[in-house]
This record gives structure tokens, sequence and C-alpha cells, in this order.
């Protein structure tokens, strides 16, 4: 077992970040992505609280996770409501996770003007909620809110609150600055008294884990993980790059880097640490956030090189450049990319999605360029597997379309009853023989989804079991000099597998085209 847990809320706290709106399928996929990363905990959400979180946790019992524990998160009891009959903690200990993190009052003030009751009620409500998710069946960690407040405040009772969920079963205590207020050495003078306490007080307290929950409002949240960690928590918690509501969260990732890089301790091991920026990449793009060139570790230019460095001369003493080296954490720094790191990247990706890439050099550089030409022109590869795996199959003279298109139409009419409706009109060549089909929808890629799936259906009636499940859209303004071009992503499903797919162009109609194309192709040559 590793010294120290990675806990993850990424799909709770990291959700709260303003404008983000998740799908359970992007819940899912994200929580398969931490899992591959060997994130330890996952926490899924806030069953009780939103329809959207109980599903997630319904479809989440049947992803088969290799590293990963899925964790519920909820509130002790209301007052005066016995826990038994609180709809609340019913829904944890209903839900399929095996661990519920219960969040809990720490700071009187809280107890008193956000419960309105009273110090001691407060930690019988702590004591009877643990103790009965634990007695159906539960493994427990107590968040322990506000509690560097609440131990500056009164550090006796803030003490008592930690031993109230132990004394109820409690495996671990999360000390958490939900302000995000704390400075790091305030951080590590609490954790350490914090602890020497819990050790002098009996045998359960002595062994249960300390983890620590920080948020950025301070700027130090990753600062104040680490100053827990190095005088003795051995649970850590945040989210992917750090997102969630105001400044945010502890950046997980990091976080990880730091504790494995620097600190000397082993967390998921040096391999599935190079994982660290495709994790980074993937999250942000489920969110739809532009991934920050410049966050440390995963940023596109974490490891570039700044102009006027000779590129021999870094490249004969990158160490002194470089703080680790990127490809520890699955990034590489620019003087390296078109030569060693982006051919073997490319070809680890292209052995991952089954296709056998030329074997001369010249033409595997070619390929190279493809690619990174259409990266630059705003493609993003990192949510579209099935667009990659196309344009590698196209460029490698495996087949990779279906049909061809000879020219589409979109009307967009506004309606007297307020109505806005799309009509598309698709012309495309199946096996040489030419199609013409109309479709309508509520908008443009609705309508030319269905009229692609009508223009193309004879000859491919299995186009009927692929299904659009997302269309995200982002304005990309980072093409710096030339007019901003849209990037479209595209997720479909056939029922047991899903893919990504992207377009990119100056005209938002014409990316999605090029994503929906990619989408149904790709389903297509799947089952031919
Ligand atoms: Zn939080």
């Amino acid at each position: 077992m590793p010294s120290i847990a990675l806990y993850d809320t990424t799909l709770r706290d990291g959700a709260q970040r303003e404008g983000v709106h998740l799908t359970v399928e992007d819940k899912l996929r994200i929580a398969l992505r931490l899992d591959t990363l060997g994130v330890h905990y996952i926490e899924g959400g806030f069953p009780a609280s939103n329809p959207r979180d109980s599903v997630f946790f319904e479809q989440a019992a049947r992803l088969e996770l290799k590293s990963a524990t899925l964790v519920a998160f909820g509130m002790t009891a209301r007052k005066q409501t016995l826990p038994s009959k609180d709809v609340g903690l019913q829904a944890l200990a209903a839900c399929s996770a095996p661990v519920v993190s219960l969040a809990g009052k720490a700071w009187g003030i809280q107890v008193e003007r956000v419960l309105e009751t009273t110090p001691a009620e407060n930690l019988r409500m702590i004591f009877d909620s643990i103790a009965f998710l634990c007695a159906a069946g539960k493994r427990l960690f107590f968040d322990a809110e506000h509690y560097f407040d609440a131990y500056q405040a009164d550090s006796s009772y803030a003490l008592k609150v930690l031993e109230a969920a132990i004394d109820a079963g409690a495996e671990a205590v999360v000390l958490c600055d939900t302000n995000g207020g704390a400075l790091p050495h305030q951080v590590a003078a609490i954790t350490r008294e914090t602890l020497e306490a819990l050790k002098a007080r009996n045998s359960a307290s002595a062994q249960v884990t300390v983890g620590i929950h920080c948020h950025n409002d301070s700027g130090c949240a990753v600062a104040n993980t680490l100053e827990a960690v190095r005088v003795g928590a051995t649970q850590v918690q945040g989210t992917i790059n750090g997102y969630g509501e105001r400044a945010g969260n502890a950046d997980l990732l990091i976080i990880l880097a730091n504790l494995e890089l620097k600190l000397g301790q082993e967390l998921v091991g040096a391999e599935r640490l190079r994982l660290l920026t495709p994790t980074a990449n993937f999250v942000a793009e489920t969110f739809t956030i532009a991934p920050d060139p410049y966050h440390p570790y995963s940023g596109s230019n974490a490891f570039a090189h700044k102009g006027g460095i000779h590129v021999s001369a870094a490249l004969r003493s990158k160490g002194s450049y470089e703080h680790v080296s990127p490809e520890q954490v699955g990034n590489f720094s620019h003087i390296v990319v078109s030569e060693l790191a982006g051919k073997a990247a490319l070809e680890a990706k292209a052995r991952e999605l089954g296709i056998a890439l030329p074997k001369e050099p010249k033409k595997l550089q070619e390929l190279l360029d493809t690619v990174k030409e259409r990266e630059s022109q705003g493609y993003s590869y990192e949510v579209a597997d099935a667009s990659l795996a196309l344009l590698l199959k196209a460029e490698s003279g495996e087949p990779a379309s279906c049909f061809k298109l000879e020219s589409f139409r979109v009307l967009a009419e506004k309606r007297e009853d307020g109505r806005v409706m799309s009509e598309a009109t698709i012309k495309v060549l199946v096996d040489g023989e030419r199609h013409v089909a109309t479709g309508e929808g509520n908008g443009p890629v609705n309508a030319l989804d269905a009229a692609l799936r009508l223009a193309i259906g004879r000859f491919y009636p299995q186009v009927a079991n692929l299904e659009l499940t997302d269309y995200k859209v982002r304005v990309l303004d980072e093409s710096g000099g030339t007019d901003a071009v849209t990037r479209t992503v595209i997720e479909t499903t056939d029922g047991t597998t899903s893919w990504g797919t992207v377009g990119v162009s100056e005209n938002i109609i014409e990316a999605s085209w090029d994503a929906l194309v990619d989408s149904i192709t790709y389903g297509l040559l799947k089952t031919t």
C-alpha cells in the first residue's frame, strides 16, 4: 500500500466551477481516466443533492476500476432528525460507493449560525450519522469543515469534533480549509498539533488517517497540502487542474508530481505519472475549458524553452533548463518535439489505436508533420481519438472513408410561432452513386446529421445504431493574429463503446460537419 493516498474530488468539488456542466457520461469517462492514472479514491458526487449524481453512482457501479475506490459525499443528519430518517443519509447508505465522505461542522460560529444548534448537539449529530453509515456497511471519511479557522477559534472543540467522528467509526479525518484562506505555516502548525493530540488520545485516534483538503483562495492550496503531508497527513485531496468554485481547489496533479518527483513518495509510480499531462488535457476538454498553456507540469509551455537559447545548447544541457524531465509527467519540451518525443508519442498512440504506421522514416516524418500541422490549425486529439485514427489510416493508405461529399446547404428559419428550425440538404456519393437527402432539426448540426443518415442509410443501415451523445463548441482565440477558429467535438456511441471526433474551421457549421463526418465514418468502419 502506498503511504500517501490520492483522493480526487474533480467530479464533486471541481464541478462546482462556474459555468461547468458535466453529463453522467462525462463523469464516467473522467472516473475511468483517474483510475488509469492510479488515483486511490474518486469522489463521484453528492447522491442526495442531485439526481444526476444518483444516476452516476448507479452506472459507476459497473465500471471495472483497477486502482480506485468510489466515494460518495454527503452531510451529517439534519438537526432533530434520526439518521435512519434522514433522506441524505438514506441515499448514502443505499448508494453503490463503498466509502462515504461525510462533512460536518468543526467551527462553533458555524454550528450556531448555520446549523442553529448547540456544540453538544453538533457532536451528537456527527457521531450518530457516522455510526449509522458504518452500521450500513460503509467505510467512513469525515470532512471537518473550516477546520483551520475552527482550530484557531477553539482548538479543544475542533479536536472534540474529530474525536466524535473517530469514536463513531471514521477511518479518516480530513482537515478542510473550506474558505481557502490559510497559509502554509498555519496549516503545518495546526496539522502537527492535531496529529500529536490524536496520537496521545487512544489507539483508534492514533491510527486514524489524517487527510488534507485545501481551497486556493490565498493562492496556497498546493503549498498548504504539501506542508500538511510534510508533518504527517497521509491523504491528499484535490481536483484535476485545480478546478473548483471561487479560486479553485488544490491541484491534485501538481501535488502528485511534487510528491513523486521532489519528495520521494511513490503514489502511482513512474510509469503512470507519465499520464499526468494527457489526464490534465482530457479533463480540461471534458470541462470545455481551454488548457492553460502556462500550467505547471502539464501546460504546453511548461517546458518550452525561451527563444534565444540555442537549441543545441539546450539539448546538451537539458537538466539545467528544466526542473524535472518533461517526459516524467508525459509532457515534452518544445525543442525536442519534432525530432524525438513527437514521433515516439505518435507511434505509441498508433499502437494503442491498432494502426500500423509506415516503417520508412521519411513517410513517418511526413505523417508526423501532418498531425502537427493539423494541431497548429486547432485540431486537438486529446478527446478525439477517432479523428486521429481516421487521419492516421488515411495517411497510411488504409480505408478511412465511407462516402464522399458533393455539397451541403443549411438553412435556418425563425417561424411565426417563435421556433427556430434548420433544414439541411446534402449530396453525397456512396460507391459512385449519388444520393440527395434533406433533413430537419432544431439546429444546423441536428439537421445535417438527419440529412446524412437519410442519404447513406440505404447503404449503411447500421448508421441507425449510432447516436450522438455530446456536442461541444469552443472558439479558439489562441491562434494569434489570424481569425478566430471554432473547434467542435462530438461524442458518439454505438451502445457498447463511445468515441470522440473533432472538427476545426472558421465556420462553425463546417467545423461541426467535419466532426460529424468523422463520427459517423468511424462508427461505420468499426462494423464493416
Ligand atoms: Zn471543498
